[in-house]
């Protein structure tokens, strides 16, 4: 599974830094992290709990499992 961005995780507001957020748990910053679940530490609880579930960090999954409709049963 891969999602195209990972922006769910919780995000706390960096005291004195006008619009800038952080994650709770690995305290990277939100343009670190950038949407993808590597920007998080590995030790993440938020990408580790991602990854658990079977989620993709780096690698890219095939696309195209276009199902082919070629069978001409028609009488
Ligand atoms: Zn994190």
């Amino acid at each position: 599974m891969k999602k195209l961005f990972y922006i769910d995780y919780p995000q706390e507001h960096i005291e004195g830094q006008m619009h800038r957020y952080r994650c709770v748990h690995c305290k990277e910053e939100t343009t670190t992290i950038n949407g993808r679940l590597d920007g998080h530490l590995s030790s993440c609880e938020y990408r580790v709990k991602l990854e658990n579930a079977g989620y993709e960090s780096e690698k890219t999954m095939p696309t195209n499992k276009l199902v082919s409709h070629d069978a001409d049963d028609f009488d």
